[in-house]
């Protein structure tokens, strides 16, 4: 039995749904199917997006990422594919997942910096940016329902931990308690 691997890059068809956590609903029904296929045809790899782009890493048995990738490159998610690493394997180099992400965003924003990349655009990486790319996957220690697809300029922007209707209330709460206060000061 053969192990090989496979990375490539493409561009979501998609537009984007504004998410305030949590995975974009598009990539969230992709990395479903991904996750139930690739267990059970034990492939292993990880899936980025960002900036519109995805970048997947797959390494397995030959037949099984083959024919995964056929599917892949039907489906009408994303076009543009471009196929960045087709390579013979010697031995599986990701342990006990079939799809791994990105879970911080600082993670690909200081590889962009070391690259000198204005953005994540994949489909022009080096074999080497490739390379790295993999390694800041498969060292990426979490199993986050997130993935980041904003382009450079929010990399790294700090969480959203409040939501806006939180925000409003607590603002409305500090207004009522100035008043309370001031209302309580003038009565003394
Ligand atoms: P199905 O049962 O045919 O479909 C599963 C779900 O996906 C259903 O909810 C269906 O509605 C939805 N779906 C399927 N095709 C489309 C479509 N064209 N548009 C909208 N919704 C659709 N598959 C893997 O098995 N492993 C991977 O690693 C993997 N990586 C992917 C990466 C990217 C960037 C993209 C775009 C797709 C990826 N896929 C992957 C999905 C793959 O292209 C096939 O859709 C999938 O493998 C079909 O599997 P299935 O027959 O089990 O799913």
């Amino acid at each position: 039995m053969s192990l090989m691997r496979l990375a490539y890059a493409s561009e979501a068809t998609f537009e984007a749904k504004p998410v305030e956590k949590g995975v974009e609903p598009h990539v969230a029904r992709i990395l479903m199917t991904s996750r139930k296929n690739n267990a059970k045809d034990q492939l292993v790899g990880g899936l980025y997006y960002g900036n519109n782009c995805f970048f997947q890493y797959l390494e397995g048995e030959e037949n099984a990422v083959r024919s995964t990738y056929d599917r892949i490159l039907k489906d009408d998610r994303h076009r543009n594919i471009v196929t960045l690493i087709e390579e013979p394997l010697g031995s599986r180099t990701f342990s006990n997942w079939s799809m791994k992400y990105v879970p911080l965003s600082r993670d690909v924003r200081k590889f962009l910096d070391e690259q000198g990349l204005e953005s994540f655009e994949p489909a022009s990486f080096t074999s080497d940016q490739c390379e790295k790319m993999i390694e800041l996957i498969r060292n990426s220690s979490h199993d986050q329902n997130m993935v980041n697809h904003h382009d450079r300029k929010s990399v790294g922007e700090t969480p959203q931990v409040l939501s806006s209707g939180m925000k409003m209330g607590l603002i409305a709460a500090g207004l009522v308690l100035v008043g309370a206060l001031v209302v309580g000061g003038s009565m003394l």
